[in-house]
């Protein structure tokens, strides 16, 4: 495997291709460049590009991926408008729409190369193409980590109607694919999850965690039921450092760190998602452990720190060295 270093350098071909109704899948084909097993390592320095964000945590080089942004109406808020506007007006923002941000995590430690969640996929996402245009070849992708099944996270374990990580091995939890792929009420969102996870079937590809299970070395899988019924936290811990990989703890950050006792409306427990939410930020803050969320702002990822009222988030640093 090649260290993954994001360039945009094929994405036009890709897309010429796709628009050309060649499937981008079938443009995966190319050599990927084998580098001295040695160099695939986090002690490579990362090359920042846009939207793609990379550093180096908890023994990884961890790249955040953007799968998209779009307009989101501040009544997803469980909440008075009045309040959630007071909230967005303090950090200087629209009081009407925000941005929502689709964050895809990926994590390089030797031998792996793992997903957490897949964004949207090629049709309505921009994460599978990025990582094609940074040269990753799919195959190399060892293990999917999903966070629970939303069509923005799963989506794109399919490119089209192809299996998008053929040699990937899909970590769900079992109460949460259960509950979207054979108990929801919606029959579009039974058959969109039994579709998203049918190719890993069939090789035998799906498979689901003892609570606080070691899944890969230095990766350790929670419950936190509340946003969804399995929705799963995923703990990279490596030489004293943690990273939290939270899913969709939270979806309105100017609102939700102030105000972590207000849940949105597409927590399925709205209440058991608040004090999911209240416990993950205050051990943040209170542990100094990195947390990595889904919808927080891009890069996503960073720590949490107590205020007057509620808690912030810090970003981690932007870093582009040689
Ligand atoms: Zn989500």
């Amino acid at each position: 495997m090649t260290v993954l270093h994001p360039q945009i350098k094929t994405s036009r071909r890709a897309l010429l291709l796709a628009s050309a109704g060649v499937s981008v899948a079938s443009t995966l084909a190319r050599p990927v460049r084998a580098a001295p097993a040695d160099s695939w390592t986090s002690t490579q320095p990362v090359l920042q590009s846009a939207g793609w964000f990379s550093l180096k945590a908890a023994g990884a080089t961890i790249h955040v991926i953007s799968d998209g942004t779009g307009a989101q109406s501040i009544d997803l808020a469980l909440a008075p408008r009045e309040t959630v506007a007071e909230y967005l007006k303090r950090s200087l923002l629209s009081p009407e729409t925000l941005e929502s941000f689709r964050n895809v995590f990926l994590i390089e430690m030797p031998g792996r190369r793992i997903l957490v969640d897949t964004g949207y996929g090629a049709q309505k996402g921009r994460a599978y193409e990025r990582l094609l245009s940074a040269g990753l070849s799919p195959e190399s992708v060892t293990d999917i980590l999903i966070t629970h099944c939303h069509g923005d996270h799963i989506s794109g374990l399919l490119a089209g109607s192809e299996c998008a990580f053929p040699k990937a091995m899909a970590w769900v939890s079992l109460e949460d694919l259960e509950s979207f792929r054979l108990k929801n009420p919606k029959e579009a969102v039974r058959k969109a999850t039994e579709r998203a996870f049918a190719p890993y079937f069939i090789r035998r590809a799906v498979h689901y965690f003892n609570e606080g299970e070691e899944i890969i070395p230095g990766i350790r899988a929670y419950r936190h039921p509340g946003h969804t019924p399995g929705h799963t936290f995923y703990e990279l811990t490596s030489a004293g450092q943690t990273v939290v990989f939270a899913g969709d703890v939270a979806h309105m950050a100017a609102l939700q760190f102030a105000r972590p006792d207000i849940s949105v409306k597409y927590d399925m427990q709205p209440e058991q998602a608040a004090q999911e939410r209240k416990a993950l930020f205050a051990r943040a803050a209170d542990s100094g452990v990195l947390i990595a969320g889904t919808h927080l702002p891009f890069p996503g990822i960073g720590h949490v720190r107590r205020e007057a009222e509620g808690f912030s988030f810090l970003p981690v640093p932007f870093r582009d060295r040689a």
